[in-house]
């Protein structure tokens, strides 16, 4: 049996922009910067980055009460912020999340619910720091 969820994990990303009038790396992009420039087909291009790896986390939540599809009885959302000043939030894999931790942001299919196959990041404990 092929197991789909593995063959499209293969070439899955996230990506943010950059706006070729500030400069500003947007996530997730947006049709208008913040500086009013207006990202269309017939505009300067935005070149697109791939946003992974490490970053720091912000705050997290936990879920208790999650949709249809899911079969886990609970999930961990944590916020995290990547050097290059990007934030995003993913499914946080640590039992014991400390704010200001460090994190590998891995992107990987989602595998329940409305979302499924589209990317998500999973988060992943590299080392702690100490409060
Ligand atoms: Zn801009």
């Amino acid at each position: 049996m092929i197991d789909t969820v593995d063959e499209r994990a293969t070439d899955i990303s996230i990506r943010a922009a950059v706006c070729p009038v500030c400069g500003r790396i947007l996530y997730p992009i947006p049709l208008v910067c913040s500086c009013g420039q207006v990202h269309d087909l017939d505009g300067p291009p935005w070149e697109e980055r791939e946003i992974a790896g490490p970053c720091t986390l912000l705050t997290w939540t936990r879920l208790k009460a999650l949709p249809d599809g899911f079969t886990e009885n609970e999930m961990i959302l944590g916020m995290v912020e990547f050097s290059n000043g990007v934030r995003a939030i993913g499914l946080l894999d640590s039992e014991s999340p400390k704010l200001g931790m460090e994190l590998e942001a891995e992107v990987q299919p989602c595998n329940a619910g409305e979302y499924r196959h589209g990317p998500r990041y999973v988060l992943k404990e590299t080392s702690c720091v100490s409060s």
